[in-house]
């Protein structure tokens, strides 16, 4: 069987994985990019891609690691734009409308008001607007708004665009794009990874960087059993509108938000179930979708409903993402599990393991701890990785169980926030 021979492969070409091939193959390292589905082929085309880490955040701690991710997700974003853009002279998918957290009752407007201050440190460019300029700004949202926060750098991202942007600019600068491809299994050296096994041909790389996204329990060594990502559906709603665009991304807490992209349309988003990995949109889905719509902007009750869609966000059991090298594994790296804020932490994340691999200093001053990929346990050295869809279809139950307290915990937390 004729083998290949790379510096890096990587496994998965959403947004992570098409990253960190691009970041490595500008660097002029040897690599391939695998997805056995194609570029952008889940999550990544499939999100509502809003830049806003404050949005996930509160002020409650501002050393949280998401929040400080999420925030060199931003300042990266500022290099990545000019980069693509000089580089492959293309549009890089970012849209630069400003964000709105909007209050509609007092204690809701109270709350906002307490994280300012605090958050204000952080993004001395946050403010508070009063109810009638809130309108003024943006005339599409409910007459009931009390007042919102206006934070004027969270803009949003055509997700899908810069997926496929990142993957065409990884292959001008040598990469191999390797799709449809599935990666099987591990090759192994001793105790050091050499590649991977995939349905054609085994592929030697001196590292392997698994970026699998919500299938990427199969490669933790208690396999399907523990799901140490697992999917989480959203379904969202695109709105055409005739009339007046909509000005600002609308971000109202855990009720929702609307998205407007470049085309014009608005994103409604976003329903959070656990359904294993089903990406049906359902009724139930869409009607709470169109409460979001009337409860935030009636007015865009007159839009034409464009399309509905579900995607499915892989979300770790302990809410953060596997940042860093696989434990005794020397050259495996893991970058998953990255749930509702790959879009804002997918390029950091790909040019911090593509820094790492070659030798070099975290960037942006992280502390990566939180991150580590030894957290929740080994993850696979010698067994064969199963295809974690096949593994969910013999077990759907493993996929769709109840949140594990530690899920449960980090949700609460993430509600509590925002
Ligand atoms: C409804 C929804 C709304 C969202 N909104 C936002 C938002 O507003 N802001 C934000 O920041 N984020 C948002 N997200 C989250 C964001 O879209 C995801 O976190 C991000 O796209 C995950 O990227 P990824 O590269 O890790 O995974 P994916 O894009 O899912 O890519 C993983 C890839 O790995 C491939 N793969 C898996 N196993 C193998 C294998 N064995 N061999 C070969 N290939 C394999 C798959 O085919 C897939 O293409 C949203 C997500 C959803 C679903």
């Amino acid at each position: 069987m004729q083998r290949r021979t790379y510096d890096v492969v990587v496994v998965g070409a959403g947004i992570v994985g098409c990253a960190t091939a691009y970041h490595l193959a500008r660097a002029g390292q040897r690599v391939a990019l695998l997805d056995r589905s194609g570029v952008a082929a889940e999550a990544s085309d499939a999100g509502a891609g809003m830049l806003t880490p404050l949005a996930e955040a509160g002020a409650s701690d501002l050393n949280d690691p998401l929040l400080r991710l999420g925030l060199a997700g931003l300042r990266h974003y500022e290099a990545l734009e000019a980069q693509l853009e000089s580089e492959a002279g293309l549009w890089a998918g970012l849209v630069h409308l400003p964000t709105l957290y909007p209050a509609f009752d007092d204690g809701q407007a109270e709350a906002l008001r307490r994280d300012l201050a605090a958050l204000q440190t952080l993004r001395p460019e946050l403010r508070w607007l009063e109810a009638d300029e809130v309108r003024q700004r943006e005339p599409l949202l409910s007459p009931s708004v009390r007042g919102a926060v206006f934070s004027p750098a969270e803009g949003n991202v055509a997700i899908g665009h810069l997926t496929r942007l990142l993957a065409r600019a990884s292959v001008l600068n040598g990469a191999e794009l390797l799709a449809p491809r599935s990666a099987l299994s591990l090759l192994w050296d001793g105790a050091r990874v050499r590649g991977v096994l995939t349905e054609v041909e085994p592929i030697e790389a001196a590292h392997v960087v698994l970026a699998t996204g919500a299938w990427s329990s199969a490669w933790h060594a208690q396999g399907e059993c523990a799901a140490i990502v697992y999917p989480l559906k959203g379904q969202l709603l695109a709105l055409r509108t005739s009339g007046q665009p909509l000005r600002h991304t609308i971000y109202a807490g855990p009720l929702g938000y609307l998205v407007p992209k470049a085309d014009g349309s608005v994103f409604v988003g976003a329903t959070s179930e656990r359904r294993g990995f089903d990406k049906t949109p359902t009724a139930g889905g869409l009607a709470h979708l169109l409460t979001v719509v009337h409860r935030v902007a009636p007015a865009l009750e007159e839009a034409a409903v464009d399309r509905t869609w579900a995607g499915l966000r892989p979300v770790s059991a302990d809410g953060l993402p596997f940042i860093g090298p696989a434990p005794s594994s020397p050259g495996l790296w893991l970058a998953v599990g990255h749930g509702r804020i790959g879009a804002i932490t997918g390029p950091v994340t790909g040019f911090i393991i593509a820094e790492l691999i070659q030798g070099r200093p975290v960037p942006y001053d992280l502390d990566l701890r939180p991150f580590a990929p030894e957290r929740l346990g080994p993850w696979r050295r010698r067994l064969t990785a199963l295809n974690a869809a096949e593994a969910a279809q013999r077990q759907p139950e493993l996929f769709s169980q109840a949140p594990t307290q530690a899920e449960a915990a980090a949700e609460d937390q993430r509600r509590e926030r925002s």
